[in-house]
């Protein structure tokens, strides 16, 4: 069976690993090859490797670090699909899906390209008579990112590709359920010109986790996954003196308003709902509907979610895949059984769905409820499953008081012909990223991501300028050049003159 290694130094590690993990087909249900899980001696020789590397990288000139970013660009983007293909095989999403997976890690790539401009720094001139200032963006050494299963080629690209183009070295803890793109990207960047020990990859559980949070020789750390663990490694690695952004978990609402077109909205939260098999934080999970507005909009979703086609992405007619493991596939059914239990209305029940010849992978069909109450499991929890849920209320306000006292906030929409309606909601609403007749607002690359409330520690949003502030520290140089007239002992503090 294939055994999936750490990549440390510029290569596959080589040396026997005692601890592993399976790695599932989650289409057929198989264990289809095993993963070395990282010990923290392991680690620690990553660090090592890193750390060697970042002597000669933080100084390497910014024309060479682009024109390698550069060559890593076109070298994904050559094997994007052969890279899309490893993430339906491990994570089990839809080849259209898993693609366009790609491209959105590939635009933060085509970001960190850019770097030369990005790191520029400022400069006075004679602030005080002969006296210049200016600010230097460095780079913070070794940095670490930790990142979830359900992205597992973009969300490390929304980490590595801008720490690197900064000046950092870097070590990836992918999930260990899907760790095959972290590595195939890994021989890309050496590929493009990279040199060994800027990029590692550890694979592991918290045993790689928790040595990565106490590494001294580690500066900072991004983490991405769910809320308990995001406030674990931001808690951790804070007191560890680390800088750490921590995205966490999210139950984005989206709120249609009565006078929204209808059609599109029932497009939209079939897609944003079921998309990915509802395996993404920006997945819409609750659609709020104020006034009549479900009398429409519900059976329109009925209509589309009962045509989704469940399968395998090696069917090219597959639109939703499978859940990434059994485990995950009992509680999110489990789910459904509460939603009823607890009175919702199951409008879709996707729980006897069959895909056929894999009859062993962990497909749940959609569903969807009518009636769900914010006082619901279904409401309240993150579910991560294809279960969307339907929220009657009969007001505007109700809808953003709604919104506003969840715990995360990582994402929402509001379907709205009305212009004015929609700048108050974007004024009002107390969530990181809102989409106005836009499901899934995923900011571009040369913005940021990142939620407020429970869907992040820490104070900078990942990849985008926010990014750039993150992997590095700004040095403020105050300067003057030897003159005679400078001449002679003041003690006083000193001011502008
Ligand atoms: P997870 O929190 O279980 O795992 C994330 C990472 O943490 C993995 O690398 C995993 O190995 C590690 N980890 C897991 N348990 C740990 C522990 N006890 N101690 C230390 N490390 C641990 O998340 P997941 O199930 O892989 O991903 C799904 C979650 O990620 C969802 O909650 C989803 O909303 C969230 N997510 C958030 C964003 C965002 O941008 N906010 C993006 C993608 C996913």
């Amino acid at each position: 069976m294939e055994l999936i290694t750490h990549w440390i130094g510029g290569k596959p590690y080589d040396r026997r690993s005692d601890r592993h993990g399976d790695v599932f087909n989650p289409a057929t249900g198989d264990v289809q090859a095993k993963v070395s899980f990282a010990t923290p001696a392991i680690v620690d020789e990553a660090v090592s490797s890193a750390t060697t590397a970042a002597q000669t990288w933080r100084t390497t000139s910014l024309a060479r670090r682009s024109k390698i970013l550069f060559a890593f660009r076109e070298l994904v983007d050559r094997h994007k699909t052969e890279i899309a293909a490893l993430l339906t095989r491990e994570h089990g999403k839809v080849p259209g899906d898993a693609l366009g997976e790609v491209q959105r890690g590939l635009e933060v790539i085509e970001f960190a390209c850019g770097i030369p401009d990005l790191v520029k720094g400022e400069f006075s001139e004679n602030v005080s008579t002969d006296v210049d200032v200016y600010s230097i963006r460095q780079p913070l050494g070794v940095v670490a990112g930790i990142t979830p299963f359900n992205f597992p080629a973009m969300v490390p690209m929304w980490m590595y590709p801008i720490a690197i183009a900064c000046g950092n070295t870097f070590i990836l803890k992918p999930s260990e359920r899907d760790p095959s793109a972290s590595v195939f990207c890994a021989r890309l960047f050496k590929e493009a010109g990279l040199p060994d020990g800027v990029l590692n990859v550890v694979h592991g559980d918290k045993v790689a986790v928790d040595r990565i949070l106490e590494h001294p020789g580690i500066s900072a750390v991004s983490f991405v996954g769910s809320t308990p663990i995001a406030k674990y490694i931001y808690e951790t690695g804070t007191r560890a003196g680390k800088r750490v952004q921590a995205l966490g978990g999210a139950k984005n609402h989206m709120i249609v308003l009565p006078d929204a077109d209808m059609e599109l909205a029932a497009d939209a939260a079939t897609s944003a709902g079921y998309g990915s098999a509802g395996e993404r934080c920006m997945a819409i999970s609750v659609v709020v509907c104020v006034g009549d507005a479900a009398d429409k909009l519900v059976p329109r979703v009925v209509e589309r979610v009962k045509k989704l086609r469940v399968g395998p992405g090696s069917d090219p007619s597959s639109e939703m895949g499978p859940l990434i493991t059994k485990e995950h596939h009992a509680k999110v059914a489990s789910y459904v059984e509460h939603g009823v239990a607890e009175g919702a209305k199951l409008a879709v029940d996707g729980r006897g769905f069959r895909a056929a010849g894999h009859e062993k992978g962990f497909f749940l069909g959609p569903c969807l409820f009518d009636h769900v109450t914010p006082e619901m499991t279904i409401y309240k929890d993150e579910i991560f499953g294809p279960v969307l849920g339907v929220v009657r209320v009969a007001s505007y306000d109700e809808a953003i008081a709604l919104v506003n006292h969840g715990p995360y906030a990582n994402g929402v929409a509001i379907f709205t012909n009305d212009g004015g309606a929609a700048r108050t909601f974007q004024q009002e609403v107390e969530v990181g990223m809102v989409g106005i007749n836009v499901p899934i607002p995923v900011p571009v690359s040369y913005y940021s991501f990142g939620g407020w409330k429970a869907s992040l520690f820490g104070d900078l949003h990942i990849y985008g300028k926010d990014g750039v502030q993150f992997y590095t520290r700004t040095k403020v140089i105050t300067s003057r050049w030897p003159d005679p007239h400078h001449r002679g002992v003041d003690l006083g503090f000193p001011q502008m003159k």
